[in-house]
């Protein structure tokens, strides 16, 4: 599969924001990557962004809600971010999980919710500093994988996104080393819950990707993308690192 490079930008970016998704477009309009190139910007712009992206650059969601609609005040369905225009949603990101009480139950609903609407789940994972530091990063991830991954996933609809919770917006990254470590380790635990969609899944590494870092990690055995935050804010940083893509997962 070919790697994917997903931006998140979180809580930032209103309507003078768009130009930076119209200057992603005209990018790739004029030189295709070699990889997949996804933009999740906030919920209020995901329409607007679609718009601006002209079909060449796939929109996604941050987060969404496990049902379909109700009476949850203030959420979003899967199935209203496809109808504003998004093709994958990102789920179980640390801050959620953090500042939200998500559980791994609830990222597998949000994550079912997403394949129910037609859209790739990106599904979170990663240890604390605290849990890396006491010699738990690789059990920690595995937990997660258990439990924030139904097994009925295929390697078309769903992304691991690997986010060392102290490397995110800190501008701190693992080694080389430790990237494989854990990215090898997933990858077995996919194999053995998933069969050969497992696999096949991509597994992206998150944490202070940037264009100075972005060719060494992406080149590393196992790794089948990047989620950026902060660098994905800027059309040209975040084309650069996406432009230092250069193989399959
Ligand atoms: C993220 O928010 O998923 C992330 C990886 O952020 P940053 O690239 O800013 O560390």
């Amino acid at each position: 599969m070919r790697q994917l490079v997903a931006g998140n930008w979180k809580m930032n970016g209103t309507s003078a924001a768009l130009g930076e998704i119209e200057a992603v477009a005209k990018s790739l309009a004029d030189k295709p990557a070699s990889c997949d190139v996804l933009i999740c910007p906030p919920a209020t712009l995901i329409a607007r962004a679609a718009a601006a992206a002209k079909n060449r650059v796939p929109i996604g969601g941050q987060d969404c809600h496990a049902e379909a609609s109700g009476a949850f005040t203030g959420d979003v369905s899967a199935e209203m971010l496809r109808d504003a225009g998004a093709t994958a949603v990102i789920v179980g990101h640390s801050e959620r999980r953090q500042y939200h009480g998500e559980t791994d139950a609830i990222v597998a609903a949000k994550a079912k919710a997403a394949w129910r609407a037609g859209l790739i789940a990106i599904i979170c994972i990663g240890e604390t500093e605290a849990q890396r530091l006491a010699g738990h990063a690789l059990n920690i991830c595995e937990s997660q994988i258990d439990g924030s991954l139904p097994g009925d996933m295929t390697a078309a609809n769903t992304a691991i996104a690997y986010e060392p919770v102290w490397a995110i917006g800190t501008g701190r990254t693992p080694t080389n080393a430790e990237i494989v470590e854990v990215h090898d380790h997933i990858r077995r635990c996919l194999a053995k819950r998933c069969g050969k969609q497992g696999e096949n899944t991509r597994i992206l590494y998150g944490g202070s990707v940037k264009p100075s870092n972005a060719r060494e990690i992406l080149a590393l055995k196992n790794v089948g993308g990047a989620l950026v935050g902060g660098a994905s804010l800027k059309a040209t940083d975040f084309e650069a690192i996406f432009r230092s893509s250069s193989r399959n997962s």
